[in-house]
């Protein structure tokens, strides 16, 4: 969930010791499991169930009756069953007028039926105050106890007391409530669990298009053109060399990915000179995503460090060293210190060090239990101000990397440049556009714009 996305609701919780009788219908592994949690949180459980008899799966301080006699019992009744078999409720409107009825339904496809199943179920039963909730819990972590990742419940209804007093029972289960507004919001809960990391497809399937890419294009140029010119067998570049090109390659432009959506949106609203139109579709999706864009460019620069790790035991590497100092040692001749080349050398690795040490600090920074530590304005200074110092070093590692070699013809292999100078281009046109972006005849009427003022339209005669 995003970080504006806040508890609309955080009202202290009942704090008294009785606690109302609460009724289930369906004795199903939800029901039982759900049943279980309350009963150990001091609340009365009675089942509604097609058959009255108990079994030894039902937690044995609960009442089992008939749906009738159960709901007579509770204020609220949480619906337990699949929503298919609903229409069992029809004839018990007249009891359940007035009650609280909690759907805890899910579906088994996104959207599967035109409206959702809360309100299907407001629809069924109209004068019930339906509440959504507890559909993103699953029986079996309600039994064992392991809710640690999602304590979070997604509670919505339009009878505000109704939501209020299932928000009072989840909180006193020892979970959060998040109130996401009225029924209308349900189709959105119900579709959330059956959802497959929403936000994770376009990052991951952008690294994967962009891993294909660069694989293919340091193939070309680092292991098929040595052996056709050279006929020289480099293929082992394939287990350590390429994807050590690839990962920084990587890291950089997905870096850059993550704040270029920032500058492109600043450019639309001067453009249009107000904040108050949307962004395409295309621009929101991507901004949304913009932290696991991040975190999928740290796990490559993490993967570039450890390549870099085993550089000095690779074999070829070793042979390479010893090669040079057999040939200095048979023509007699030492190789001067080149104080230029160490210095590139050195700078190269210490950006390098300074801006992985960032780039580690945005992903921590990122994670939910630090940014909730954090106020608005604090969390907004690391991931823009430290995003974009991030952003500057890791850029400029590279371009040291290329050194005085950056531009020479020689590093052209069938006219393809190396691989990472293709990767600077994004990062510098982020950065240049955001430089452009600072200048105060454009960072002042920016501003203006994002605190509400409004550019009046002008009309041509
Ligand atoms: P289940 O094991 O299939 O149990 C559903 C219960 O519904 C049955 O035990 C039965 O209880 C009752 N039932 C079945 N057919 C009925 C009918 N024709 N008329 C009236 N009652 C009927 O399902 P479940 O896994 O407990 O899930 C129940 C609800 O919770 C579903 O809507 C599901 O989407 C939701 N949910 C489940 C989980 C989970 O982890 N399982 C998680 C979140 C939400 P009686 O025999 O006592 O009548």
């Amino acid at each position: 969930m995003n970080k504006n996305s806040s508890n609309k609701m955080a009202l202290a919780p009942n704090t008294s010791n009785k606690r109302e009788t609460v009724c289930i219908f369906g004795t199903g592994d939800f029901g039982r499991a759900l049943g279980h949690k309350m009963i150990q949180s001091g609340y009365p459980v009675v089942f509604g169930s097609r058959s009255a008899q108990t079994s030894s799966l039902i937690p044995k301080d609960a009442e089992v009756l008939s749906h009738a006699e159960a709901a007579q019992k509770a204020a609220i009744i949480i619906i337990a069953v699949q929503r298919q078999h609903y229409n069992f409720l029809t004839p018990l409107a007249e009891i359940l007028h007035g009650k609280v009825l909690v759907d805890v339904s899910n579906n088994l496809k996104i959207n599967q039926y035109p409206e959702s199943n809360a309100e299907y179920l407001a629809q069924l039963v109209p004068g019930a105050k339906v509440v959504k909730a507890f559909n993103t819990v699953s029986a079996w972590a309600l039994q064992s106890g392991t809710l640690d990742a999602s304590r979070q419940v997604f509670v919505c209804g339009d009878d505000m007391e109704a939501k209020q007093m299932v928000m009072d029972i989840v909180r006193a289960l020892g979970l959060t409530p998040l109130d996401k507004g009225s029924l209308l919001a349900a189709q959105e809960i119900e579709n959330y669990p059956l959802q497959l990391f929403p936000m994770w497809k376009f990052p991951i399937l952008l690294s994967l298009g962009l891993t294909a890419f660069f694989f293919f294009y340091c193939l070309i140029r680092d292991v098929i053109y040595p052996y056709v010119y050279e006929n020289k067998d480099f293929s082992f570049f394939i287990a350590i060399s390429i994807p050590n090109r690839i990962c920084p390659i990587l890291a950089l432009i997905l870096l850059a990915l993550v704040y270029l959506p920032g500058v492109l949106a600043a450019v639309i609203q001067l453009y249009r000179g107000t904040k108050y139109r949307r962004f395409p579709d295309w621009l929101d999706k991507w901004m949304l995503c913009r932290k696991q864009l991040g975190l999928v460019a740290l796990a490559f620069a993490s993967l570039h460090v450890l390549y870099t790790l085993v550089i000095p035991i690779r074999s070829f590497v070793r042979w390479r060293i010893s090669s040079r100092i057999v040939s200095q040692a048979l023509n007699n001749k030492t190789e001067p210190l080149n104080t230029t080349n160490a210095w590139l050398s050195d700078s190269y690795l210490a950006l390098g060090i300074l801006g992985f040490f960032l780039f580690v600090l945005l992903g921590i920074t990122s994670l939910p239990s630090v940014s909730n530590n954090v106020n608005w304005r604090e969390f907004r200074f690391v991931q823009s101000k430290l995003g974009y110092l991030t952003l500057i070093l890791c850029t400029a590692h590279t371009l040291v990397y290329g050194g005085n070699r950056f531009l020479s013809p020689s590093s052209y292999r069938w006219y393809l440049p190396n691989a990472y100078m293709l990767s600077l281009i994004v990062p510098c046109i982020v950065l240049v556009a955001k430089f452009v972006l600072i200048f105060p005849c454009l960072d002042k009427p920016l501003t203006q714009i994002r605190q509400g003022w409004e550019r009046k339209p002008q009309y041509s005669e």
